[in-house]
C-alpha cells in the first residue's frame, strides 16, 4: 500500500468531510450507507460527485454484494486522515522517500513545517492475517466491521506509548514525536539497520551493549519480543544501537516471558556467530538477570493510556 502524497495536497475540505464522515460511519457498520454518510457529512445534495471522486482516488472503496448503496474506507483513506491530521499541527507538510516495507508497516521520511526530517510509521495490522485471527478468537467480535483499522490503530498507540517511556528513561530509542490514528512521527535515527553492517571494529563490545539493553528492558519489566537485526539501527555518529519497533513488547510477568526473553537474546547470539563469527562465553538468562523488575514499566504504561484489555486484543494478531 503506497501512500500518495499528491493527494494529501489537493484533497479539498469538502473531500474531508465525507472521508471523516465514512470514518465515522465504519464504527458500526463495515460498508456505511451512502445516506448515512451524507447525513453526518452535513451535506444536503451534490455528494455524489465527491463520493466519486474519493473512490476514484481510492479512499474509499464501493461495497460490493450487498443491498444498499455504501462504501468503506480504505487505508488509503485512513493514511489520508492521519496525515491531515499531522499537517494541521504543522507535524508533517511533505511526504518524502520511503524506507521500510514491512509485513505490517509502512515508514517513510517526512519534513514537518520547519523542514525537518522525521519518520513516519503507518502500521497495517490486520491486512493479511486477520480472516484467520477472527475465526479463532472472538474477543474483536464487536468491532468486525472495521477490525483492520482499529488494529492498526492499536499498535500505532501501542508503540507511541512505549517509545515514550523508553525515551522518558533514558532507552537509546528515536525519540517520538507525534502519534494519530494508526501512525506514529519519530525522530529519523542517521544510520544503518545491523542487518546491513558487514563489518564492526569491536563485535564484544556492541554485543554486551545489546545483551545490557535486553537486561535493563526487563529490569524494567519489558521484553522487546522482536530484537533482531532489523529492528536494531547503529548510528553514524557514535556507533551505538538505537532499537526500534515496539508493537509486540511484553510484559516480564506474560505467562510465556522467559520465552521471549530468551528468544530475543538467542536472535542476537545467532546473528553474531553467523554475521560477526563473535561467540560470548555468557549470556543473560531470564530467571538469573531478567525477572528482577526494579521499575515497573510495564505497569506505568498502562497509565499512559494502553489497557490490558488492548493488549490482550492486539496479542491475538500475534499468535
Ligand atoms: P516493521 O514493523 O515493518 O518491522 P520497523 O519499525 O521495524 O517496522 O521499521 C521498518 C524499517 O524502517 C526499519 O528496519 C528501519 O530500516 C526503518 N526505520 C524505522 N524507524 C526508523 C527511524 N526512526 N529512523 C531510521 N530508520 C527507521
Ligand atoms: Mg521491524
Amino acid at each position: 500500500m503506497k501512500l500518495n502524497p499528491k493527494i494529501f495536497r489537493y484533497l479539498s475540505n469538502e473531500d474531508f468531510r465525507v472521508l471523516t464522515a465514512t470514518e465515522m460511519g465504519s464504527k458500526n457498520h463495515e460498508v456505511v450507507p451512502t445516506t448515512l454518510i451524507s447525513s453526518i457529512s452535513g451535506f444536503e445534495g451534490g455528494i455524489k460527485n465527491i463520493i466519486s471522486d474519493l473512490a476514484r482516488n481510492n479512499l474509499i472503496s464501493r461495497g460490493q454484494n450487498i443491498k444498499y448503496d455504501g462504501y468503506r474506507l480504505t487505508y488509503g483513506g485512513y493514511d489520508y486522515l492521519a496525515l491531515r491530521a499531522f499537517a494541521k499541527r504543522g507535524m508533517v507538510g511533505s511526504v518524502g522517500r520511503q524506507i521500510g516495507v514491512g509485513k505490517e508497516s509502512d515508514v517513510y521520511v517526512v519534513c514537518d513545517d520547519s523542514g525537518k526530517e522525521c519518520v513516519l510509521k503507518l502500521q497495517r495490522l490486520g491486512r493479511i492475517s486477520f480472516r484467520a485471527v477472527k475465526n479463532k478468537r472472538d474477543y474483536l467480535k464487536k468491532r468486525k466491521s472495521a477490525s483492520w483499522m482499529y488494529l492498526s490503530r492499536l499498535g500505532a498507540t501501542k508503540e507511541f506509548a512505549f517509545m515514550n517511556l523508553l525515551y522518558e528513561h533514558g532507552f537509546p530509542v528515536p525519540k517520538p514525536l507525534d502519534h494519530n490514528r494508526h501512525c506514529v512521527l519519530m525522530e529519523l535515527i542517521d544510520g544503518f539497520p545491523l542487518h546491513q553492517v558487514s563489518r564492526i571494529d569491536c563485535p564484544e563490545v556492541l554485543f554486551s551493549d545489546l545483551m545490557e539493553l535486553i537486561v535493563e528492558l526487563a529490569r524494567c519489566g519489558l521484553i522487546h519480543g522482536d530484537f533482531n537485526e532489523f529492528n536494531i539501527l547503529i548510528r553514524n555518529s557514535d556507533h551505538k544501537p538505537v532499537v526500534i519497533d515496539f508493537p509486540q513488547m511484553v510484559s516480564t510477568s506474560h505467562p510465556n516471558a522467559e520465552y521471549y526473553f530468551e528468544r530475543d537474546v538467542n536472535c542476537i547470539v545467532t546473528y553474531f556467530k553467523k554475521r560477526f563469527n563473535f561467540e560470548s562465553l555468557s549470556v543473560p538468562e531470564f530467571k538469573k538477570d531478567g525477572c528482577k523488575n526494579v521499575f515497573k514499566l510495564d505497569v506505568k504504561v498502562e497509565a499512559s493510556g494502553f489497557s490490558r484489555k488492548q493488549a490482550k486484543e492486539l496479542e491475538i494478531v500475534n499468535l
